[in-house]
């Protein structure tokens, strides 16, 4: 940790730029406590590591018993010293006795309490819902940044992403989502944002990198970029490289939809086009597009004839229960403010009536004009695909 007190109740906060020499001879002079648990602390000044506070080994406190790393240390000081740098007022580890959190760093900013978590180590998923529930019911905005190195991209636009990532997912006044992350070794901010999974793990996603001295807090709660749009061939050639690992290495969860596709005389390569499209907020659905879409077809589409009409809240009803049979997860998103899957269902209804599908009736109801044809056959499937990308194309020439 970076903050003590001492035995006269003077804090000592080593966001403050001390010369060494001070140090050596506060630690000369002074003993130093844990503002937490009251326990002596050692003040730290090797060569190997930043200057740093330390618990006595055995120590029972519990706010620190897990260790520090360096990359905290290190990222936590530099973030403190980059919001003060813009005159911002923030507390280093400012620990709050009524709610019994510690934020790595609590600011002021136009007029909001803030609680910056700067997160290196893996928490679980109740733990950090619950203390951002915390935050926000004691009158703190929660700002989570991830540490940097928990981030692996496969491509300079596919990001690797497991549910403990989505956790750190915020939204910009604009309503854009965004993944902020930092690495202290490098002073850079990454973020992430138009992120559009096509599988549980893997997302296609806009990277945008900022050295720390060029972002301000303001463009960090509220990234410049826009909301990037995808480029569909690229979103094609990753889904169909992703059908052909999962057709290889089926995981147990997912068995269920391959068995039932194929007791539905379907296999994985034989889908429309139609399916596994990526829509903005398919994010808020943990299962694949593939997956949850295939089952919108199965449910509801596949039974209706052209001129039939589909209500909105018969599609809901279907999707529930595949919910409920844990055929489809919904992400938990703990910092947005509501998550409905029926936002990226709808997005997909509306994709389908730009491609002469579906025509919207009214609020809540669209009536089928064309059926999907499932291919049976790959030649079929090809002749499919180009008539729906032919569509695609010109309904993207028209929109320019
Ligand atoms: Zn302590």
């Amino acid at each position: 940790m970076l903050t003590a007190r001492t035995k006269t109740g003077k804090i000592i906060c080593l966001g403050n730029e001390y010369k060494k020499e001070t140090l050596l001879a506060f630690r000369n002079q002074e003993e130093f406590i844990c503002p937490v648990c009251g326990e002596a602390v050692i003040l730290k000044l090797g060569e190997q590591r930043i200057f740093h506070f330390a618990h006595k080994r055995g120590g029972s406190c519990l706010e620190f018993s897990e260790g520090e790393t360096e990359n905290h240390l290190k990222g936590k000081l530099q973030l403190y010293r980059w919001l003060v740098s813009q005159n911002i007022p923030a507390i280093l580890e400012y620990y709050d006795r009524e709610i019994a959190q510690r934020p790595d760093i609590m600011f002021k900013f136009q007029g909001q309490r803030y609680a910056l978590e700067f997160q290196c180590s893996p928490i679980p998923e109740r733990i950090f819902i619950k203390r951002t529930r915390t935050y926000r019911d004691n009158g703190y905005e929660p700002l989570w940044i991830l540490s940097h190195q928990h981030l692996h991209f496969k491509k300079r636009n596919v990001l690797s992403l497991s549910n403990f990532h989505y956790l750190f997912l915020r939204t910009a006044k604009t309503g854009k989502f965004y993944l902020p992350s930092y690495c202290p070794d490098e002073r850079l901010f990454h973020l992430a944002d138009s992120i559009i999974p096509y599988s549980v793990k893997q997302a296609f996603v806009q990277h945008s990198i900022y050295p720390i001295e060029k972002l301000t807090l303001s463009s960090l709660l509220n990234p410049p970029t826009a909301f990037k749009k995808l480029w569909l061939p690229g979103w094609e050639r990753e889904l169909e490289k992703f059908k052909m690992q999962w057709s290889l290495h089926p995981r147990a969860n997912t068995n269920h939809f391959l068995r039932e596709i194929y007791s539905q005389n379907m296999n994985l390569f034989l889908l429309p086009a139609e399916i596994g499209l990526p829509v903005p907020h398919s994010l808020f659905i943990q299962t694949s597009a593939i997956v949850w879409q295939t089952y919108i077809l199965l449910d509801v589409l596949k039974e209706k004839k052209p001129g039939d009409l589909l209500k909105l809240n018969e599609i809901r009803g279907k999707l529930n229960r595949r919910i409920a049979r844990k055929n489809i997860m919904i992400r938990h998103l703990p910092q947005l403010d509501s998550v409905d899957y029926m936002v990226p269902v709808k997005e997909y209804l509306y994709v389908l009536e730009r491609f002469g599908i579906l025509l919207q009736q009214d609020i809540d109801s669209f009536q089928l004009l064309h059926t999907i044809i499932i291919p049976r056959s790959n030649r079929e499937k090809e002749e499919l695909r180009s008539a729906f990308y032919q569509k695609v194309m010109t309904f993207s020439q028209n929109n320019k």
